[in-house]
């Protein structure tokens, strides 16, 4: 079985007429599922226009092409949420199936991922995101986490990140779970 598990660089010719895409030009991706898994294909406006591709696939999205970012000049020393997510996805994506999860809602949240559209595939839903930064696609399997399930993996993508810094997960973990004011006794 083809792996659920991908990431799949935007090209950088359009898969019609073979273009080169220019910075900020729009761009038209198609994902579709094969024998050998996802492919992804990316089209000029006018190619898309002219010939739409016969096989609509099963996800399409409208994005605007970027040059990609010249190499960070010295290698990161500090792992991000990005760099983990790439990490375990390329160390035993099945592993850690929740906790990539986890990592690419947080992406989302901060806006460097956005979902594109989700599918299903063997009974599994398949979120499909672009990192904006690259225009990469990230096939990421949702764990269908219950609430219960969620907070010791909110912990351990915490304890992940945290590295050597050790920051106070206190401050951490109230970042993106504000307490409802409502629920507050007044005092
Ligand atoms: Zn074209």
């Amino acid at each position: 079985m083809a792996t659920d598990w991908d990431i799949r660089p935007r090209a950088s010719v359009c898969a019609g007429c073979e273009t080169e895409f220019e910075d900020k030009q729009p761009c038209f991706s198609l994902l579709r599922f094969t024998e050998e898994g996802y492919v992804r294909a990316d089209h000029c406006a006018d190619c898309w226009s002219t010939s739409p591709p016969e096989d609509r696939g099963v996800s399409m999205w409208k994005g605007v092409f970027l040059l990609p970012p010249p190499p960070d000049a010295e290698p990161l020393e500090q792992e991000t949420a990005e760099t983990l997510l790439r990490r375990l996805m390329e160390e035993d994506a099945e592993r850690y199936a929740d906790v990539i999860y986890i990592l690419a809602v947080m992406l989302e949240r901060k806006r460097q991922f956005i979902e594109r559209a989700t599918q299903t595939r063997d009974d599994s839903l398949i979120r499909v995101y672009e990192y904006r930064k690259t225009g990469e696609t990230f096939l990421i399997r949702d764990p269908m986490l219950s609430l219960d399930e969620l907070e010791p993996v909110q912990e351990q993508v915490i304890a992940l990140l945290g590295g050597d810094k050790q920051p106070d997960p206190e401050e951490e973990a109230t970042q993106d779970v504000q307490p409802d004011p409502a629920e507050r006794p007044d005092s």
